[in-house]
């Protein structure tokens, strides 16, 4: 399935998408306890994607991916490095990226994003799965220059629209495998594979619940592969993961 979040005629519902057809079709309530579909049917071109959930926090993994901890000057920590990003960050498909005049340097990060489906705390790396919705592209936009000069990424990674979410959440994913890019006006900037992942989703929602409570919603973003660089006001910037689908956001001025 593919579970879209979408507004229409004012109205904010879920849906099952089906690209080939261009349809999403109602479901009743929120997807986390059950789909049921309402037997009503859009087109996609008639409602606006949404970020397919609203999360309560963002947790996300710093230098996940050995070749962009490589390129960072970094080695894979020995346990997940993790910081949260601000839930008001996110920001929706085909939304604008706003760059903050307090950087002169923004970077797309493509990563996995989870998608946590049903309560999870102290849950071991083989019951991870069934605490999970499913998986979507998530756009770590972080202030680069902010993240050295601040030491925390509270700031770097927290602005406003920095967290694109979409286009809908995938619950048929292997997300051992799942390739992921990142385009910048159509030329491929990042083009990595989850299989290079330090901490597998399974360590990460192992880990992490070890530490919080992760709850309906909640999102975790899993860490971008190497090829990390600047955006520009203009761009325009889509993170593609395979078996899911492209989200495409531009950049604005402030
Ligand atoms: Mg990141």
């Amino acid at each position: 399935m593919k579970i879209a979040r979408y507004e229409f005629d004012g109205q904010v519902r879920y849906g099952l998408v089906e690209p080939e057809s261009g349809t999403v079709r109602e479901i009743a309530g929120e997807p986390f306890e059950r789909v049921e579909a309402t037997g009503i049917v859009r087109r996609l071109d008639e409602v606006r994607l949404l970020s397919p959930v609203v999360p309560g926090k963002i947790v996300a993994v710093g230098l996940n991916y050995k070749d962009h901890a490589r390129e960072m000057g970094k080695k894979i920590p020995e346990e997940p490095l993790l910081f949260l990003k601000a839930s008001s960050a996110v920001n929706d498909p085909g939304g604008e990226i706003v760059y903050t005049p307090q950087s002169q340097r923004v970077d797309y990060e493509a990563e996995l994003a989870v998608v946590i489906g049903r309560k999870a705390k102290n849950v071991t790396s083989e019951d991870a799965a069934s605490h999970i919705l499913g998986y979507t592209c998530i756009n770590d936009v972080t202030a680069r220059d902010l993240q050295v000069k601040d030491v925390q990424y509270t700031r770097a990674k927290g602005f406003d629209t920095f967290a694109p979410l979409g286009p809908w959440v995938a619950t048929d994913l292997d997300p051992s495998a799942a390739s992921v890019r990142c385009l910048v006006n159509g030329e491929v900037r990042q083009d990595g594979n989850t299989r290079e992942m330090g901490a597998s989703v399974g360590r990460l929602v192992e880990f992490i619940s070890s530490v919080m409570t992760l709850f309906p919603g909640d999102v975790i973003a899993t860490g971008t592969p190497p090829g990390v660089g600047p955006l520009r006001v203009g761009d325009v910037v889509t993170v593609e993961v395979g078996g899911i689908g492209a989200l495409t956001n531009r950049v604005v001025a402030p």
